[in-house]
């Protein structure tokens, strides 16, 4: 079978800085894939559309991948037949698949794994494919999932770590408009798994996607999170604001502030 080489790009700082590095050393690629979760923050999907140009301008293909329904309708709308009783009880049988939890990721399956893998599916129809996965040097305990066995590593190659390729992008003109100073880890801005600290920051630095999210949570029957709900966290940030204003202590184990937390959750 015919050789195609695919880059599995995820718009983040190691896949942008291996795809920018092959091309670099005139790595022969036939296509690079994105997938589009429908929840990447605007400065991704503008950073993107740059290194789509980028690629298309050294004669490579670039696939864009989205699941032709979108996150809000599996989160919010779809029918979903469930073997759970308690919830249809709890809940009066709710639609949509509502927020993700450390045990039930379904847009990461949904949104991401299963697109990709029916584009995969069917180029390994015709070709033998070879895949460039963006795993850094420093994230070698990836390459034991059975998801990247048989790929191939640059990075890992290369010695490049997480940091090492958010410094060569940088060097090349590529900042995301400041994303990757103001969050540890980009993935989509509504992600209940994400740190509360990148959601302060999402509150703070990205009040219209803070306001969506608070909405989102009204919308749906699971709360945003196992310890706060959407309203909660708004409320502790603005405890947190107007203690930090006063002087006062905002350290989750101190006991004035979990007195004050307490009361301001009612
Ligand atoms: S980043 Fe979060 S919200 Fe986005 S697909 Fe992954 S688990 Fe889901």
């Amino acid at each position: 079978m015919e050789e195609y080489r695919i880059v599995s790009f995820s718009g983040g700082k190691d896949s942008t800085a291996m795809l920018l590095r092959l091309m670099e050393l005139g790595e022969p690629i036939n296509e690079v894939i994105w997938c589009d979760t429908y929840k990447e923050f605007p400065a991704m999907y503008r950073h993107v559309e740059r290194v789509k140009a980028a690629v298309k301008e050294a004669g490579i293909k670039f696939t864009v991948l989205k699941n032709e329904y979108s996150f809000d309708h599996y989160m919010f709308d779809r029918e979903i037949t469930r073997k759970n009783s308690s919830i249809n009880e709890k809940y009066n049988f709710p639609n949509g698949f509502s927020w993700a939890g450390p045990r039930m990721r379904w847009c990461t399956r949904t949104m991401k794994l299963d697109v990709i893998n029916k584009h995969l599916s069917a180029l390994k129809k015709k070709y033998r494919l070879i895949q460039y996965t963006g795993i850094a040097a420093d994230e070698q305990f990836r390459l034991e999932r059975k998801a990247n066995s048989g790929h191939i590593h640059p990075l890992v190659e290369w010695g490049w770590t997480e940091q090492m390729c958010l410094e060569y992008c940088y060097s090349k003109g590529y900042d995301w408009e400041g994303l990757y100073r103001k969050f540890d880890r980009v993935s989509c801005w509504c992600c209940p798994l994400q740190s509360l600290d990148n959601l302060r920051t999402l509150r703070k630095e990205f009040p219209d996607l803070w306001e969506e999210l608070r909405q989102m949570d009204k919308r749906t029957w699971r709360n945003f999170r196992a310890d706060f709900t959407a309203e909660q966290l708004e409320k502790r940030f603005a405890l947190e604001d107007s203690r930090t204003a006063q002087g006062l202590t905002v350290e989750p184990r101190n006991k004035d502030f979990r007195k004050a937390l307490k009361e301001a959750l009612g």
